[in-house]
């Protein structure tokens, strides 16, 4: 991806000084830390993984932290404790200018520049998320993030939050190499954003407790596709405004979207597939929606509500 001379977004919070240290393979700036933290606790590298994968690109802290939170009382039946208090960088912060906060700060940009042309066609206005870089672990609207989810989208606070040791497990231990694949992660969890601006996050909560987890798991599926076909759009239309993408960056991203389906993961983790736990989509369907967004740039193809056959 071509990102030199790109604007850089001014909607990240860079905590990385501030939050907690040690709560994940963030650590210590990526590779091992995963293995270490899980290996110690659980003695299999590849429940290691599955963990990641579970919580892999938001949805499960999206739709677990989001209930706890989704405007009722929070019952910490999900080990996540009492409410936190957010953490909020001092405005004196400085901004870190490593590569990796700079490419997050590009990307980001670029998602802004988007949704807002997107919004404004449909004849509304798009409000930017904030981007929250975090080391470890922090305190979130949604409960206590760590970096072993992966990155997450907390809909009651509008941020997206990331540990840049996840890059590392995506291309280490996700088989996702590439900044295009990381731009993907970015772009997805955006999409979650733009869902909630929807209300779609919201639909999804009132599901839960009415319908069999099978069910709630099935329209979680359906989330997860739609903020992959989102992301597609993002490549599509950022490609046709700035020509940033490179040949191998859509090859990257569809590897991503391949390697993190719900039956690639299972088989890898636990060497068998159950379809009914699936939250996020196989493979196959992972990559169909990124495309179809890619292909067509446009929102209204991207229902996988009211699609019968994902
Ligand atoms: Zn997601």
């Amino acid at each position: 991806m071509r990102l030199d001379g790109q604007r850089e977004s001014d909607n990240v919070d860079d905590v990385r000084d501030a939050s907690g240290q040690g709560g994940g393979f963030g650590g210590g700036g990526g590779r091992g830390g995963l293995g270490g933290l899980i290996g110690g606790r659980l003695g299999l590298g590849g429940v290691a993984v599955a963990l990641v994968a579970s919580y892999f690109l938001g949805i499960n802290p999206l739709t677990v932290l989001s209930l706890l939170n989704g405007g009722g009382p929070v019952d910490g039946g999900l080990g996540q404790g009492a409410p936190t208090e957010v953490q909020r960088p001092s405005p004196a912060t400085a901004q870190a200018n490593d590569p990796g906060a700079r490419f997050v700060r590009q990307v980001l940009a670029t998602t802004e520049d988007v949704w807002q042309t997107q919004f404004q066609a449909h004849g509304s206005q798009y409000a930017h998320p904030r981007l929250t870089l975090f080391r470890g672990s922090t305190a979130t609207a949604c409960g206590k993030g760590e970096a072993a989810m992966g990155p997450f989208y907390c809909p009651a606070d509008h941020r997206i939050y990331i540990d840049l040791g996840f890059h590392d497990t995506l291309r280490d231990r996700l088989g996702a190499p590439g900044d295009f694949a990381q731009a993907y992660v970015i772009a997805h969890e955006v999409g979650h954003h733009v869902q909630n601006l929807q209300g779609t996050s919201e639909k999804l909560d009132r599901l839960r407790g009415r319908v069999s987890e099978a069910q709630y798991n099935a329209a979680s599926v359906r989330l997860e596709l739609q903020a992959d076909c989102y992301a597609g759009i993002w490549a599509h239309d950022t490609q046709q405004a700035k020509g940033l993408m490179e040949s191998g960056d859509l090859e990257e991203a569809l590897n991503a979207a391949s390697q993190i389906g719900d039956d690639t993961l299972q088989r890898e983790t636990q060497g068998r597939v159950v379809p009914e736990s699936f939250t996020h989509g196989t493979s196959a369907q992972r990559m169909r929606w990124f495309k179809r967004g890619f292909e067509t740039g446009d929102m209204a193809q991207c229902d996988t509500f009211n699609t019968r056959q994902l």
